[in-house]
């Protein structure tokens, strides 16, 4: 049959290209693609199943478990592809499947782990190869904690394979509201399942204790220095300390697993309280208070901003938040970059700590969000990154902390300094002038002194003086056993002298009279005093008295020969009448006012005597 082997022949290609194209359609329709099943004794003891695994959108969530198995076949089924599942911000539910083969001979238990402890819904089946149901689970971070099988932080399930049989298992993963995160899936052996879990835990235990031992310290360096900074950077550290246990499982595993609920509304509100108080923490640590006003109330206003939009979890809205809440919140660390670099500029020391220990967790946040949205893959970097950068960041606050702390301790030191320097320099200027107000007033003391023994016009010591300063010579006198000379002088009709020359005329006449005693009684024991009018007294110091009565005429001839013109008196000029006494013995003369009283009396018989002249009055024993 040649003819039939040509036609054959003649539609065998057209055929075969008709046939590939349908296949390809049909495999681009529904999308079923050609995964085996993994024979799990075979497989590494930890494997990254998210590419071995196919997917199936579910938009308006209208497949279930019971009608999947018929219809599987022509359903959309996509190979993963993916190193990390990851359907970031969707509304659908996703299903996701994948078969196990046990290609030994004895039952082998294998553990699946959806390693995302903030997904919310988990629904997993195990289906045997008649299409049967044998396994169902029901979890996930929206249900209470009990509804996990393995009580781990994360999501962990036991998959039994009997000998030689091939089972399938199906996930539906479905959120609250449309945000999923980056969800790795792993399949392991117990032995790996325990490594991993221990490894997890010991590096997750080291930085939550490290980042509480700093919490710790802080807390107590606040309680003992009252530094606002480290109030705020505890408040930071433990809102972080906080948002980080929720985020890895431990919060909902240990403080809360019957409050799923609450689980998740504290998540975006944690977020917010992070932000504010880094917010707090900026503005005490950099004191940006002293150097702008506005600037600490945008940041304020700005935190306050990211935790408002928070709110919406409190009525179970998350998708909306996050879509604002990240861009606020990279915009609001933005600013704060702005702010540390303008202050690096400035040259502030705290500054650059705080821009290397911000540029660290910002390069870790920025990973993680990146991963969130999809555009960076899932791997140790990226799921780390977080708790690295954070961890860097906090050591190097507190090492700003200290360094602010020091900075502060010479700060006050120098105020100290400058304070007690004040104080020094006011002491001084306040000694200085109680120094020359003591001055001023013993001066004026003096001065007082002086004018309370002197008389004004002429200079001379006053009639109290006299009192005083005879009666006190007298007794020295007496002590010594020396004779004293005293002399009461009265200028001559001096009535008439002012009557005729005025009064201003008789003063000047009392000046020059004063003037002329100074002249001629100089040594040290001469007292001059004006007792009255024109009326002076004289206590003389002489060795005799007829050496004194030689002085007293002396004077008594100058004052003649000043020949100031006096029409009144008989011997035409100013003239003075004088008592001179000479006495020893003082029982006689006991005290001034009998001194005085004796030389009145001789200078009242000079007055008698035509005046201008001197009466003795000897009161001295005969032969001195
Ligand atoms: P006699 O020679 O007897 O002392 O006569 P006299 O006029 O000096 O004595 P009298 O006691 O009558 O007068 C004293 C006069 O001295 C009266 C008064 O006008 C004058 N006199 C007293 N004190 C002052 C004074 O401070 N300044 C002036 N200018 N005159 C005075
Ligand atoms: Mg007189
Ligand atoms: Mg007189």
């Amino acid at each position: 049959m040649p003819g039939e082997v040509n036609v054959t022949r003649r539609y065998f290609l057209p055929q075969l290209l008709i046939a590939t194209v349908c296949g390809w359609l049909l495999l681009c329709l529904w999308g079923q693609p050609a995964v085996a099943a993994i024979d799990v004794t075979e497989a590494p003891g930890e494997l990254n199943l998210s590419p071995e695994v196919v997917l199936l959108e579910d938009s308006d969530r209208t497949y279930d478990i019971a009608s999947l198995p018929a219809e599987n076949e022509r359903l959309p089924w996509q190979a993963s592809g993916q190193e990390t599942l990851n359907f970031s911000f969707s509304s659908s539910a996703w299903w996701v499947q994948v078969d196990l083969t046990n290609g030994s001979e004895a039952v082998v238990r294998r553990l699946l782990e959806l390693a995302m402890p903030l997904h919310d819904y988990l629904d997993a089946w195990l289906v045997d190869e008649s299409g049967e149901v044998i396994r169902v689970w029901q979890t996930g971070n929206r249900r209470v904690f009990d509804s996990r099988p393995v009580a781990h932080r994360t999501f962990v399930l036991p998959i039994d394979l009997p000998p030689g049989e091939t089972h399938r298992v199906v996930l539906r993963l479905d959120t609250h509201d449309g945000l999923f995160d980056a969800t790795p899936l792993y399949l392991m052996d117990g032995a790996s399942f325990l490594a991993k879990s221990q490894r997890e835990l010991m590096a997750f235990s080291l930085y939550f204790g490290a980042l509480l031992a700093l919490l710790t310290y802080n807390l107590l360096l606040y309680v003992a220095t009252r530094e606002r900074a480290l109030l705020h950077y505890v408040a930071y550290l433990g809102s972080f300390f906080v948002l980080m246990f929720i985020a890895r499982g431990f919060a909902f595993q240990y403080w809360w697993p019957n409050w799923p609920t609450f689980n998740n509304q504290i998540v975006p509100l944690n977020i917010g309280v992070f932000i504010l108080t880094l917010a707090m923490f900026t503005c005490s640590y950099l004191s940006l208070h002293r150097h702008s006003v506005w600037l600490p109330r945008v940041l304020y206003g700005a935190a306050g901003l990211c935790l408002l939009s928070a709110m919406p979890a409190l009525w179970g809205h998350y998708g909306p938040l996050f879509r604002t809440m990240i861009p606020s919140a990279i915009l609001l660390s933005t600013l704060l970059l702005v702010v540390a670099v303008w202050r690096c500029w400035r040259g502030d020391v705290l500054a650059r700590i705080y821009l290397v220990a911000w540029c660290v967790l910002l390069v870790g946040i920025t990973l993680y969000f990146l991963r969130v949205a999809g555009v960076l893959p899932y791997n140790l970097i990226t799921e780390y990154a977080v708790q690295a950068g954070s961890g860097l960041e906090f050591l190097l606050l507190a090492l700003g902390l200290a360094w602010k702390i020091n900075q502060l301790k010479n700060e006050k030191l120098e105020a100290e300094r400058k304070t007690h320097e004040l104080q020094r320099q006011v002491n001084q200027r306040l000694e200085a002038e109680v120094r020359s107000r003591t001055r001023d007033l013993e001066s004026a003391n003096r001065q007082l002194a002086a004018m309370a023994r002197t008389d004004p016009l002429t200079g001379l010591y006053n009639r109290r003086q006299f009192l005083t300063l005879v009666d006190e010579e007298l007794g020295c006198r007496r002590r010594l056993g020396q004779a004293v000379l005293f002399v009461v002088m009265d200028i001559d009709v001096f009535k008439a002298y002012n009557d005729t020359y005025g009064h201003q005329a008789g003063d000047e006449v009392l000046v020059k009279v004063a003037a002329l005693l100074k002249q001629h009684f100089r040594r040290e024991g001469d007292h001059l005093f004006r007792l009255g009018g024109e009326e002076f007294g004289l206590l003389l110091e002489a060795d005799t008295l007829k050496a004194g009565y030689r002085a007293l005429e002396r004077f008594r001839g100058s004052l003649e020969a000043l020949r100031i013109p006096h029409q009144g008196s008989v011997y035409g000029v100013v003239t003075a009448s004088f008592g001179l006494v000479a006495c020893e013995d003082f029982e006689q003369v006991p005290d001034a006012q009998a001194l005085y009283s004796q030389a009145d009396q001789a200078m009242y018989e000079a007055k008698q005597q035509a005046r201008n002249r001197i009466v003795v009055r000897n009161l001295l024993p005969e032969n001195t």
